[in-house]
């Protein structure tokens, strides 16, 4: 530990200090990974089922803890506490999902040209996996990446963001209560310069499994590269929505408006553009304009609130400079766009949910990752148009169509260029048995999640065996 502390403050009240934490320091690095190593020796040598048990206890602990681990991490981070509680309970799903995993097949037996030889593969552990993790899911994600990394008998060394190092003891803590010998997880707050960056360049880790911005996760592929190890990124998104004229209109709008205002669009799924058929623009826009108008912003512990504040300052700077260079740009505010300054809102990060009109493809609000309560409405000549639009970006995570035509909802599944598709649904991921990720630059290496998640944290040894 550097001998500083970082002071947590609430995003919806940040004269309130909820408490702070003490970021390591790179040789601390060092540490983590050599009782991670050492640790390594041991749970490897227990059965997944075994290990499968530690996890099953973690989610009944979790469970039990959801309150507060929730209520905490609203405070740390803003998100409503009613999402935030579903958080904390997806967290303990995906923990019995791989407590299962930890019962299923881990290999397979071949038939052999020699009638004495039995020929079979099976999954090995890595060995030690650096984990790095955003704050937008401070409690699933984390999750989703160590539950499976533990069940296949690696050990790992996590570094959470610094936004929510107060949620991440929480976590770590359910592990250890749940019986998971010391050295197997290990958390490391501090900054992603100074520990993330550590832990990236450490030679004795096996695989890095990293959610996060674009920016940060080319740099670690790189890094990954040169030292030939896996690696696992999960990155941004732009997600589009198509509306057609044939589709549930209040449907479209109502999941339109989820996709992009749910966790105050603070999601790499969240809805940021979409495409509507011009003859429905009218009746669509002011559908849209309905629902918007029926959020409520404020404190995400208020159960009256339906939309929280932005995570922090530097959210709250990146999401009102984006919509100053809406307004640049061309595009007209058809709702919202304002920040709340209002005393009531004790200086928190307020921004209204803000939906944009006049918007073309080109303009900035329409290309870049806004990760904030924005969204682009643009108006397409029908569905051709709006496929090509939807796919002209550099990002590939999720897209969704609003229609009841067949033909088109199955040319969309062919021919939309990203990782999850939906047809009459908002944007987002799927239940744990199934994989996530996605194509272009939104994501790299083996995707998260389901069977993808034992691709990536094991390693196939094929076993021929004579008698
Ligand atoms: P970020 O700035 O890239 O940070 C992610 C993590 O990387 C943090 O723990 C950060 O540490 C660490 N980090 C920063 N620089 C690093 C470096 N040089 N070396 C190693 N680690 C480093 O992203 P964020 O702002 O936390 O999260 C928002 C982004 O995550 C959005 O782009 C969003 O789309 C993406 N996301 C993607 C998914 C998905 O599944 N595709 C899901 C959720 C979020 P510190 O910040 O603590 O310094």
């Amino acid at each position: 530990m550097d001998g500083t502390t970082r002071e947590h403050i609430n995003p919806a009240n940040p004269s309130q200090m909820i408490g702070y934490t003490v970021p390591a320091i790179a040789e601390e690095v060092n540490e983590a990974v050599k009782h991670a190593k050492s640790a390594f020796s041991q749970w490897k040598q227990l059965s997944p089922v075994e290990r499968g048990e530690v996890l099953r206890k973690a989610a009944d602990i979790l469970e039990a803890q959801s309150q507060d681990i929730a209520e905490t991490a609203t405070k740390e981070m803003g998100k409503r506490l009613i999402e935030m509680k579903g958080e904390v309970l997806r967290g303990a799903s995906i923990l019995r999902y791989y407590a299962q995993e930890g019962m299923r097949k881990l290999g397979e037996v071949l038939p052999s040209a020699n009638s004495q030889n039995t020929l079979y593969s099976v999954r090995v552990p890595l060995g030690v996996i650096s984990v790095i993790t955003p704050w937008n899911f401070p409690v699933a994600i984390p999750i989703w990446k160590i539950a499976p990394a533990l069940v296949y008998g690696n050990t790992v060394v996590w570094k959470p963001s610094q936004e929510t190092g107060i949620t991440a003891v929480k976590i770590a803590s359910v592990f250890e209560q749940a019986g998971l010998p010391p050295g197997v997880l290990n958390l490391l707050n501090g900054s992603g310069e100074i520990v993330g960056n550590a832990l990236v360049e450490h030679p004795e880790t096996a695989a890095i499994t990293f959610t996060g911005s674009n920016r940060v996760g080319r740099e670690l592929a790189s890094k990954a590269v040169a030292q030939n190890k896996k690696y696992q990124l999960e990155l941004g998104g732009k997600n589009p929505v198509i509306v057609l004229e044939d589709a549930d209109l209040d449907l479209a709008a109502k999941l339109t408006v989820e996709g992009a205002m749910k966790q105050t669009g603070q999601r790499c799924t969240a809805t940021s553009r979409v495409y509507v058929e011009q003859s429905i623009y009218d009746p669509f826009i002011e559908k849209l304009l309905g629902h918007t108008a029926l959020i409520k912003v404020g404190d995400g512990l208020n159960e009256a609130v339906t939309m929280g504040p932005v995570a922090s300052k530097k959210q709250f700077d990146t999401v009102t400079s984006y919509i100053r260079k809406g307004l640049e740009e061309g595009a007209e505010i058809l709702y919202g766009g304002n920040a709340l300054y209002d005393p009531v809102y004790h200086g928190g990060y307020f921004i209204e949910p803000t939906i944009f009109g006049q918007v073309t493809n080109e303009m900035t609000i329409a290309r870049e990752e806004i990760f904030g309560p924005v969204l682009a409405v643009i108006k397409v000549a029908g569905y051709n148009e709006a496929l090509a639009q939807a796919n002209d970006t550099i990002y590939g995570l999720s897209a969704s169509l609003f229609t009841t035509n067949l033909n088109k909802a199955f040319d969309f599944i062919k021919n939309s260029e990203v990782g999850m598709v939906q047809i009459n649904g908002e944007t987002g991921g799927a239940e744990p048995q199934a994989p996530f990720g996605g194509m272009k630059e939104s994501s790299s290496g083996t995707r998260e999640q389901g069977q993808a998640a034992m691709e990536f944290f094991t390693a196939y040894k094929t076993v021929s065996l004579t008698t």
